[in-house]
Formats: C-alpha cells, sequence, structure tokens
C-alpha cells in the first residue's frame, strides 16, 4: 500500500538486480571522516542514516590513486589493505538493511597538491597548484586505476559505484573545452572529450560485471564560461546509458563558479527542472538534487515526474531519520537542514571533521551519547536562544524537569532577527523545530517571563541556566547619541526608518546581513528565494538554451547608498563562512557598498554625519543614517546575587565575542549531555 503523504517518494524502485527500498539517495559529501585511521565513526555515522531507513547512501569521495586525492594523504582506495577498513562501514550498513555505494572521486586539477593532474596544464582559479598535463599513457593508467578501485569496493562489500563527473572535477575537465585543450584523441572535438568518461565507465563495467550499481554524477549544467550545451549534455547521458550506468545523478556548478547553487539564497529544488529536461532523453533512473531539504519538497519534484530518486545529503546531517520521520508522518519533528555550511563544509574546508549547525550530534555520534538520566533535577533555562532551546531540549529529553524563561513573548532570540534576513527563511524550520521539541520533551516553557535575581533565587531549581545572550556592543564616541544613530537590532527587529545614504561601523556578518534587509522587500513571515528571482539575478538560463547556462545577470537594485567600515586591516568580510562568505561580499560589491578597512572613528556632528579617518586621512560621511554593527558584549543582568546558587553560563552569556548559532547549540546540547 502506498504511504498516504509521500506515495512516490517511499516507493520502491527496483534496478533489475536490486532494489533500493525508497527513493531517497543520502548524497555524497565528504566529512572529513574518510581521513581516519580507523573507520568505526564513519561506520557508525552512515549505520545510523541506514537505520533511519534512507534508500541508498553514497559515501564521500575516494580517489582511485594518490595523484587525484583532494589532497596530500587525503582519501583514496587503491590497496586490499584499506579494503579492510571499508569492510567495517558496510557490515554496519547492512546490519541496519541499508544499501551504500563508494563514490570514486578524482579530483584532478582541484587537487591541492603539487602532484594534481589534468587533461591540459590549466590551473583552477580556485587553485595555487597548476596541475601536470595527464600523458596518454597516464590518461589509460588512471582509467585502470578507476576499475582498480571500483573492484576494490565490490570486495569491501559495497553495492555500487558513485563515479564523480561534475563540479568541475578531473572527468569534468576532460569533457569542458573550458580545461581540455587536448589535440589528441582525448581532446578537441565533442566526441573525443567524452572519450575519457566514457572509457572510465565502460572500463569499470566490465571489471565489477552486471549486478553492481554504478551511479555517474553528470555536470547537467556547469555554470562557467566553455562548459557543455544542453545537447551535448543529452549526448553524454545517452552515450553513458549505454556504457552501461545505472543511474544517472545530477551534478551543478563547478566549485569554481561565482553562481551559489547550495547556499540558503538558493530556491528549494532549484535544479529539478534542469534535471527533468535530461531525464526525457534516458531510460535509466536520474536522480535530482541541489537543495532539497524536506520530504515535502521532494514529494513534489517526484510526483510530477522530474526524476526518480531524490540526493539530500546536509539533510542527513541535520537529521539522521529523515526518512523514518516521513514514514510515520512525523514531518514536524525533522530537524530541517538550513543550507547554512557554517558546521559542514565550512568545517571540511577549514581540515575538520564536519558537523552540523543544527545537530552537533552530527559525525559525532560516537562521543556524544545521549543516555537518560539517574539523577533527574529541576533545571531553569533562562532565555529561549538558541543555546537556552539546545539545552532545554537535550535536557528534558534525558529525563530532567526543565522551566524555559523567556522575557520576549516568542522564542529564538536572535534567530528571529536572522531569519528576516532576505535568503535565511530557512531559519524559521530551525524555530519550527524546537517549537515542536519543547512540547514533544515537555519543557514548561514561560513566555513574556523576565528572570530577576530574586525570583531565580525563590525558585525551587536544582540547576540554573544562564542562556539569556548578548547585547550590541555600546561605542563610545562624541555624538553617538544622535537621533541618526541606530544599532543592528533597531533595524532588523524593530524596522526603524533608515535614510537613503548609510554607514555601517562594523563589517562582520552582521553587517552584510543589513545590507541585504536594507535592499530587499521588509517582511514578518517565511520568505523563501523565489525561483525566477535567483535564476534572474545570477544569470542562470535555466531553459539551458545557453552554453553552460549562463546568461547575463540582472541584480537588485541598491535602495541605499551604503559605506561599510572597519578598524582593522585587510578585505572586508574576510572571517566570514569559507563557502559562502564570498556570496555576501559579491551581493554588498552588486549593490554598490562602500568598503573602507583602517578607519578610525572621530566623532558624530550634530547633522549626524560621521567623521573618520581612514588610513589616517580625515573624511567626513554625510549620511542620513548610521547603524552600529560592532558586535555584542554578554548579557549577564541578572548574574549578580546568584553567586551561592549552581548557576550556569552558556551561549552568548558565555562569551559573546564572534559568537554564532552554531556555537550556541553545541555549547546548550553538551551541557545538557552532561549534567
Ligand atoms: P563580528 O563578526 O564580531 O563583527 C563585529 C564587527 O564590529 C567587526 O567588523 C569589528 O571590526 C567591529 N567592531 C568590534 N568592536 C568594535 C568597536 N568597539 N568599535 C567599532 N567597531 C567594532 O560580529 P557580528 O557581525 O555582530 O556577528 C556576530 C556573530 O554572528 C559572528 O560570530 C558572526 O560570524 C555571526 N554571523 C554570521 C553571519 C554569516 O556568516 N553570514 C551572519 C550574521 C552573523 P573592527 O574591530 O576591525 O572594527
Ligand atoms: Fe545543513 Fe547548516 Fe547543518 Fe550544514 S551545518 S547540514 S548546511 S544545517
Amino acid at each position: 500500500m502506498s504511504h498516504p503523504t509521500y506515495p512516490t517518494l517511499l516507493s520502491p524502485l527496483d534496478l533489475g538486480f536490486t532494489t533500493l527500498r525508497n527513493r531517497v539517495i543520502m548524497g555524497s559529501m565528504h566529512t572529513g571522516l574518510e581521513e581516519e585511521k580507523d573507520f568505526s565513526r564513519m561506520a557508525q555515522f552512515f549505520a545510523l542514516r541506514a537505520k533511519g531507513d534512507v534508500g541508498l547512501i553514497v559515501t564521500g569521495g575516494f580517489s582511485p590513486d594518490m595523484f587525484g586525492a583532494l589532497k596530500p594523504m587525503g582519501s583514496k582506495l587503491t590497496t586490499k589493505k584499506e579494503v579492510r577498513k571499508h569492510k567495517l562501514v558496510t557490515e554496519a550498513v547492512h546490519a541496519e538493511g541499508g544499501k551504500i555505494c563508494l563514490q570514486v572521486l578524482h579530483a584532478g586539477r582541484y587537487g591541492y597538491h603539487p602532484l594534481c593532474v589534468a587533461p591540459s596544464k590549466e590551473k583552477s582559479p580556485i587553485s595555487m597548484f597548476t596541475p601536470w598535463r595527464l600523458p596518454k599513457w597516464g590518461i589509460k593508467r588512471t582509467i585502470n586505476n578507476f576499475a582498480r578501485c571500483a573492484k576494490l569496493a565490490k570486495e569491501a562489500g559495497y553495492d555500487g559505484i558513485e563515479i564523480m563527473g561534475s563540479e568541475g572535477y578531473l572527468l569534468n575537465q576532460f569533457i569542458a573545452k573550458r580545461v581540455n585543450k587536448r589535440t589528441d584523441e582525448w581532446g578537441g572535438s565533442y566526441e573525443n572529450r567524452i572519450r575519457f568518461p566514457l572509457e572510465v565507465v565502460r572500463t569499470v563495467r566490465k571489471a565489477v560485471g552486471k549486478d553492481f550499481i554504478i551511479i555517474f554524477r553528470l555536470s547537467m549544467l556547469d555554470l562557467v564560461e566553455d562548459g557543455s550545451t544542453k545537447e551535448e549534455v543529452v549526448q553524454l547521458a545517452k552515450e553513458l546509458e549505454t556504457a552501461g550506468v545505472t543511474l544517472l545523478n545530477t551534478g551543478i556548478g563547478w566549485h569554481e563558479a561565482r553562481i551559489p547553487t547550495i547556499a540558503t539564497s538558493v530556491p528549494r529544488g532549484a535544479f529539478s527542472g534542469i534535471t527533468a529536461q535530461i531525464k526525457e532523453h534516458v531510460t535509466i533512473p536520474v536522480i535530482t538534487s541541489n537543495r532539497i531539504n524536506t520530504p515535502s519538497v521532494a514529494e513534489d519534484i517526484l510526483s510530477e515526474g522530474k526524476a526518480d530518486m531524490v540526493s539530500m545529503a546536509r539533510p542527513f546531517l541535520a537529521d539522521p531519520n529523515l526518512v523514518q520521520k516521513a514514514k510515520d508522518s512525523d514531518e514536524a519533528s525533522i530537524n530541517v537542514c538550513i543550507a547554512c555550511n557554517q558546521a559542514c563544509l565550512d568545517h571540511v574546508f577549514e581540515q575538520k571533521v564536519a558537523s552540523c549547525l543544527v545537530n552537533p550530534f552530527a559525525c559525532h555520534e560516537t562521543e556524544m551519547p545521549k543516555e537518560t538520566t539517574t539523577t533527574p533535577k529541576n533545571i531553569i533555562v533562562v532565555g529561549a536562544g538558541m543555546a537556552g532551546l539546545a539545552t532545554a531540549v537535550t535536557a528534558a529529553q534525558r529525563g530532567h524537569t526543565v522551566e524555559l524563561w523567556e522575557q520576549a513573548s516568542e522564542i529564538g532570540g536572535q534567530f528571529n532577527m536572522a531569519k528576516r534576513i532576505p535568503g535565511k527563511g530557512e531559519f524559521y524550520e530551525t524555530l519550527k523545530y524546537f517549537t515542536h521539541h519543547l512540547k514533544k520533551s515537555g519543557v514548561t516553557v514561560k513566555l513574556n517571563h523576565a528572570a530577576t535575581t530574586q525570583s531565580l533565587k525563590e525558585s525551587a531549581a536544582d540547576h540554573i541556566v544562564l542562556a539569556t545572550g548578548v547585547h550590541p556592543r555600546p561605542i563610545s564616541l562624541p555624538g553617538i547619541e544622535h537621533p541618526n544613530v541606530l544599532n543592528y537590532v533597531d533595524v532588523l527587529r524593530h524596522d526603524k526608518p533608515i535614510g537613503e545614504k548609510v554607514a555601517l561601523i562594523g563589517a562582520g556578518g552582521i553587517a552584510f546581513d543589513v545590507v541585504e534587509f536594507l535592499n530587499h522587500e521588509r517582511t514578518h513571515s517565511q520568505h523563501l528565494p523565489e525561483l525566477d528571482e535567483y535564476f534572474k539575478t545570477w544569470g542562470i538560463d535555466h531553459e539551458f538554451t545557453e552554453r553552460s547556462g549562463l546568461t547575463k545577470a540582472h541584480p537588485p537594485q541598491a535602495k541605499h547608498q551604503i559605506t561599510m567600515m572597519q578598524r582593522s586591516k585587510g578585505k572586508l568580510g574576510a572571517r566570514l563562512g569559507k563557502t559562502t562568505g564570498w556570496i555576501h561580499r559579491s551581493q554588498a560589491k552588486t549593490f554598490g557598498v562602500t568598503m573602507l578597512s583602517e578607519v578610525s572613528y572621530q566623532k558624530i556632528d550634530e547633522n549626524g554625519h560621521l567623521h573618520i579617518t581612514v588610513q589616517d586621512r580625515p573624511q567626513i560621511l554625510e549620511v542620513d543614517t548610521i547603524i552600529l554593527c560592532a558586535g555584542q558584549v554578554p548579557n549577564r543582568d541578572v548574574l549578580s546575587g546568584l553567586e551561592d546558587l549552581p548557576v550556569t553560563l552558556i551561549g552568548g552569556a558565555d562569551i559573546a565575542s564572534e559568537l554564532d548559532a552554531k556555537r550556541a547549540i553545541r555549547q546548550g546540547t553538551e551541557f545538557a549531555l552532561s549534567i
């Protein structure tokens, strides 16, 4: 009998020699666990997702040889010795009734090491290494290495492999003229350029036999100059089918493309239309991907016939039980991925093991057991921002009796400002998640309930958690009381009127958020990005009539003349997230924001104009509004007088500098696990 809410998503898919239990793939994503000596953490990580009923898992990328590694000593599968480690993973997944494929990824010129290779000696704009040109014998050797890797994967117990042919990695580099400048039989005409990926598939199929899944991740939209046309992608898709591919996956955009394809500001399921255009031309099942984060989004795409399966990677970091919860028609309890990249991709780029902002257990399951307490306590948590919410829910889930006191009329703290930033509409999902789980775990929530030292002293709490958050950092500057001076809370929370010319003091994440906020229509309801606006802003040809899917960008007009400043040296926004910071900087540039570093603030005169020096040269900014975005200080207003009570400070109340939701949620969760 089909599922009442997700009939297509939860229906099995018969591949002939094997059947997948539903249409959901946990897509490949590098987590850093691939580089660990021992794979038990990885085994547990995937086993938990298999237990949560996902249809098929794809591991992070493993190179078929040392030249294709992502970094020196990066993950690879090249020897029998390595097979033993992988068996731990496949056995753990199979024990939970799951299926798992190994992703074979040859980084080509994206390899961050001096041995990286490519079809031609063409350096990538995002790498410092110029690749070696693969000689003909090197190409043949690489093809054989793919086959060796696939055979070893089979020996390790994998149900199949995914060949990474997109995102600008080696196979994609051969396909596109952008990197392939060869004049031999591996370059030149399109037939020659696709010879390499096709040979890889044929050789792999020969090596592994019929009954083994081969997924090919095909770059359907390159989003860089000199990529493929739609006709070329269709031709390759058809030939891949003939060469022996079982499932065709969707890849969108090279890593060097300057168009966001997975960030929060990308509309949900934005590229399923592209998958649909390719699916028409093949008979094998086709998988779609990118910004699919809930079962409903996935069901809509599948029921419209745009794809046969959906791939979600980050959503399984956010919630290992996403599929199980869909099966139980319990969508409200899903911890939805908000596409922030802050704890997953950003960690991997910083050489750290990935986790998840909304689910700090992700990839750390073995170190963070959530056990029922044997000594239940009465706990009062003051403040329902991210730190307080995470503490309250986790502590209650462990069996403590928890009261959550919040002086505002709603939960969420700083998130209530963040959710209003254009492109951050997903943040509403985290608030919905906590609202649901506060209720489910039996937390007593007291809104409009300001804590005082007295009321806390008189409470019957065994432990008090102060998650009272932050205050905007006050600045002492002559003239700071001028009515033209606001802080970011006045703007993002209270919608105070803003003049045309604006000066921003401070250039952190919040200042960039204010730039977005001031340049878009404001709303108090959940605002998810619009598909047409996104395509127009970034110049994406979603009809795919132009090569690479690129067309002229039409960014929105600036609504304000903004100057953003910092006292320190260097590029503004340099400390923003690795994988999303460039988007914020590029948007600010589009809006014509003037960026000043090495600024010293002198005074605000009676006209509300800001006097500064920039590298010791005096300037007067004749602005209408000055907005302080100068960071935060801890809010410990109720702390004094509580010295004799068991009190723990968490989140911004503990350390305000550079506080973000990731640290707040993790700290709250860890504390609740420890008490
Ligand atoms: P922040 O990132 O700490 O930035 C504070 C800014 O204020 C800096 O540019 C700093 O530059 C300036 N500043 C500090 N003290 C000052 C003073 N006394 N006088 C004048 N300027 C001063 O803080 P935030 O922007 O409020 O962000 C808070 C947290 O939220 C951060 O952890 C941030 O990462 C996170 N967040 C991230 C994003 C994102 O990644 N998109 C968005 C929003 C928030 P100088 O010291 O050089 O002047
Ligand atoms: Fe999603 Fe952000 Fe978690 Fe990454 S860190 S999985 S993007 S919610």
